[in-house]
């Protein structure tokens, strides 16, 4: 190893990333990691472990990179998913380090695998990006407003010609005095989109600014909104718009979920509904963001994007001898194509699930994605409420040695 420029790094003499174009990929890395060894003191055993392909990680993934964090993988299922993309038993990989987790979702998969399965529906798909715009008063304001409206097929076909799967579906004005935020909706196919719908939009706001008496003060306005939480998001939808649900008979949950249907429904009723209204909460929900943020992780999902998987609404209600059990994701965006989903592990859980790459026809893997994870999301909330209602679930942590 290059002892001389690892001295130099330490130094700040050459920078982290200069080195990539001195050195190959491995080279690089190896390099960087000996001057943070150095640095901090520490020998590394573990972070220097690693299997996927390190030109196409650093090209696309990571910068600066030193190494790969190892996250323990569990699954859980089989998960029945009765969808209109994704039909038949799944195991879900979920990458964690939250013990009970894993065991949590497995319990819900059961439930909902005994009882035939949840259902999943889309019912909207649309990746957003919000540019503001500043005009002279609000005069101006309303001119941008109906401007865009009366141009709408020239921007989308300016929007469009960036990309051969990105469709501008919809741009929708939001206006506070002089300032314009134009929310733009595309149907990204499999992929999630957001590089997709910001290249777009910067296209579209070329003819927006050629044509108007505008100033564009930034690409994003924060009314997309992208890994904040925002009502906007759950009103409006941003990513896959999602529900999946189930009826849980009665013997099941006594047999399975060691608990009454009754029981269960007040639980939703005065935790879910209730208790996260007087919070003041933007999710109506147990824990969606538990399984998102495994779900996420191990099919090399943007991870930031479990804010919005966060939103979830759960219901539980009496039926005859059982209970009717829904959740709805107002705006879970996922894909199967770019971001983390082309890394070597990640994509080997895309593909336990059977929905790696593109779809065929295109958009059809991320769409099975998002009705087999609200399935799965399901399952997590049936499985923690049921804990709950039964007392079950500090037991059940303590059983699990945590
Ligand atoms: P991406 O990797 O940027 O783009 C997807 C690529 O796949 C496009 O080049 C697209 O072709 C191609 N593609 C091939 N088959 C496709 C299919 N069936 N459906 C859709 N695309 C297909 O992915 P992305 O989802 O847009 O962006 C994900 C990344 O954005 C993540 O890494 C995330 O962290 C990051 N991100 C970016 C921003 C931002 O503002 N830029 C914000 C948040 C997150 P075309 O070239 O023809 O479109």
């Amino acid at each position: 190893m290059d002892r001389k420029l690892i001295e130099k790094l330490k130094k700040h003499e050459v920078s982290f990333h200069e080195i990539d174009k001195m050195l190959d990929s491995g080279a690089a890395i190896e390099l960087r990691r000996a001057a943070i060894s150095d640095v901090a003191g520490i020998q590394f055993k573990h972070i220097d472990k690693f299997s996927f392909d390190v030109e196409n990680v650093t090209k696309r993934n990571i910068e600066n990179m030193i190494g790969a964090v190892q996250v323990p993988l569990g699954v859980a299922g089989p998960l029945r998913v009765n969808g209109e993309y994704a039909n038949g038993d799944y195991y879900i990989p979920l990458a964690t380090t939250e013990g009970a987790l894993v065991a949590s979702a497995d319990r819900g998969c059961s439930a909902i695998t005994a009882c035939g399965g949840a259902n999943a529906r889309l019912f909207k798909d649309g990746m957003t990006r919000a540019p503001v715009f500043r005009t002279n008063d609000i005069i101006g304001a309303k001119k941008l407003v109906d401007w865009v409206h009366a141009n709408f097929p020239r921007i989308k076909e300016k929007a469009d010609k960036t990309s051969r799967f990105g469709r501008l579906l919809a741009i929708e004005p939001f206006v506070a005095g002089r300032n314009v935020y134009l929310r733009f909706a595309y149907d990204t196919s499999d992929a999630m989109g957001m590089n997709m719908v910001t290249i777009a939009t910067d296209a579209a706001v070329d003819l927006v600014l050629s044509e108007n008496d505008v100033e564009l003060i930034a690409l994003s306005g924060n009314m997309c909104t992208d890994k904040k939480p925002a009502a906007i998001n759950v009103i409006m939808g941003r990513g896959k718009t999602v529900s999946a649900d189930v009826f849980l008979s009665r013997e099941i949950i006594l047999g399975k979920l060691k608990t009454t249907p009754e029981k269960m429904a007040e639980v939703n009723y005065r935790k879910n509904l209730l208790g996260s209204a007087r919070a003041g909460s933007l999710g109506f929900n147990a824990h969606a963001a538990n399984i998102a943020a495994a779900l996420f992780i191990a099919c090399g999902q943007d991870a930031a994007h479990v804010v919005e998987a966060s939103y979830a609404i759960t219901t539980m209600e009496l039926v005859e001898d059982g209970l009717y059990c829904s959740v709805t994701l107002p705006s879970l965006p996922v894909g199967t194509v770019g971001g983390g989903t082309g890394i070597g592990a990640q994509q080997e859980c895309l593909c336990m699930l059977g929905v790696a790459g593109a779809g065929e026809p295109p958009g059809t893997n991320a769409k099975k994605l998002a009705e087999i994870t609200s399935v799965a999301i399901l399952a997590g909330e049936i499985s923690l409420v049921a804990a709950l209602s039964a007392r079950h679930l500090a037991k059940a942590h303590a059983t699990l040695g945590r």
